[in-house]
């Protein structure tokens, strides 16, 4: 009966999503929520391609898929099943194998891989049992959904099947412990580089203690929050050692330097902040763990570009403009754009359009998670003024005046695209624009006021 259930719901699906296609509607999700009321365990009735990857973690996991399927694609992986533009919940992964199955559930292609959100892996991981998982890291997230970053590595952990090797972050001490005995484990790690700027005053540090005997750790490196190298003074206790390390960037020839089984690696680095190297690392120790060589993956790094959507840089008169996703709500990335801001040089303004009562609609408002992002790192003299737009700008006054930012710096306006009017150009030869996902149409309509506010400058 089940099976006949599994039958109707890949032909109801199929049907589903050529109808939305034909409407020229999103088919992300629907068919899959159509196949699983249908029959509720479907994902256990797919004959799974032979090579299964899924890739997991709080923060990078879109970025490390999108570049290891770009990667295996063009090595021998030309047909991959993947959610790329897709949902990573369950249903989003039902909608892409049910889009793509034949109707008794087999597949064409001889690999499939899923970014998968942590939280829904105990919906995925016991049915599709992936060959490969990797994790980037576990931090802090958003509150209202991830809660704690224990709370996620025992969901995680609780469903990662024996027969999957798993790709961890060395340098991460939650999720390098991740996983038995019985799974193999690969693990990558960074040493500090040459020219890093030591970023240990970041006021989050997800793990503090050592989870084996409880004594308080001895970080020797902090890459950024808790990503770094660290001891327990009582039981020893400490990273993993990274069977692919990255030990050197050359940032004017894009090149990062991997260490692996003895023998220097270089691989093409399409972008070179912190977090962009680890999932270049992340992405390179899967693909060179499922079988490929140096000079494939290498090969197909060259050719990987800057994804523009989360960063985009140009010039209006003589201010040079920068754009930034900063994800509010994730205190961790948003921390990251702070410490990117404060180290670019020149005379600095910063637009901040990080609104969100939107989320009121969906779930409840909870601006808690702006108290531990690393606001701090904007008090430096180089950033002669911060305009934070949006109904919840007054808010983020109080938050940047904890910060210790000087209050003559910080303009508040509660309609978004108002914030350009209260621009001082002669102060600045550098506008950073940080905003959110749910501030789109607002960041397009800021765009479009840039020329004429700047180009008197
Ligand atoms: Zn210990």
């Amino acid at each position: 009966m089940s099976k006949l259930k599994f039958y109707f719901s890949v032909i109801a699906a199929k049907t589903a999503a050529k109808l939305l296609r034909l409407l020229h509607m999103n088919a992300t999700n629907f068919p899959g929520q159509v196949g699983l009321v249908l029959c509720p365990n479907l994902l256990s009735y797919f004959k799974m391609p032979q090579t299964v990857i899924a890739v997991t973690g709080t923060n990078g996991k879109t970025t490390v898929s999108n570049m290891s399927a770009d990667i295996l694609r063009k090595n021998g992986f030309p047909d991959i099943v993947s959610n790329s533009y897709g949902g990573n919940v369950d249903t989003g992964i039902a909608s892409v194998l049910l889009t793509n199955c034949r109707l008794d559930g087999s597949f064409n292609s001889n690999s499939a891989f899923f970014e998968v959100d942590e939280r829904s892996a105990p919906h995925i991981f016991p049915f599709i049992k992936p060959d490969y998982i990797v994790c980037t890291n576990l931090q802090r997230d958003s509150m209202k959904r991830n809660a704690h970053t224990d709370f996620i590595f025992n969901i995680l952990n609780s469903y990662i099947p024996e027969k999957s090797t798993l790709i961890l972050n060395s340098d991460d001490l939650i999720s390098s412990r991740l996983g038995s005995d019985k799974n193999k484990k690969v693990f990558f790690g960074l040493e500090k580089l040459p020219d890093e700027i030591p970023s240990d005053d970041s006021i989050i540090c997800d793990i503090v203690n050592c989870p084996i005997c409880g004594s308080a750790l001895n970080f020797s490196l902090k890459h950024y929050n808790h990503i770094g190298r660290a001891v327990c003074p009582s039981c020893g206790f400490t990273n993993p050692k990274p069977n692919f390390d990255g030990v050197n960037v050359d940032r004017e020839s894009h090149a990062l330097t991997v260490l692996h089984d003895d023998s220097k690696e270089i691989y093409t680095l399409p972008a070179d902040r912190i977090t962009d190297i680890y999932n270049v690392l992340a992405a390179v120790t899967l693909t060179r763990t499922v079988g490929l060589s140096q000079s494939q993956v290498s090969s197909a790094l060259n050719q990987t570009k800057i994804v523009k959507s989360r960063f985009d840089s140009f010039k209006i008169g003589s201010t040079d403009v920068i754009i930034s996703l900063a994800k509010g709500q994730n205190p961790v990335a948003c921390s990251g754009v702070c410490n990117f801001i404060r180290h670019e040089n020149g005379q600095k303004a910063v637009i901040m359009i990080l609104e969100d009562f939107y989320d009121a609609k969906r779930t409840s408002e909870n601006l808690a998670w702006t108290y531990e992002t690393d606001f701090e790192f904007l008090k430096g003299d180089d950033i002669s003024q911060i305009v934070v737009g949006g109904k919840r700008c007054y808010d983020y006054l109080v938050r940047l005046l904890i910060a210790g930012i000087d209050k003559s710096k910080i303009f508040c306006c509660v309609n978004e695209t108002d914030t350009v009017s209260l621009l001082k150009p002669q102060l600045f030869n550098k506008l950073i624009i940080i905003y959110d996902l749910f501030n789109v149409k607002s960041l397009d309509a800021i765009k479009s006021q840039l020329g004429s506010a700047l180009e008197r400058n």
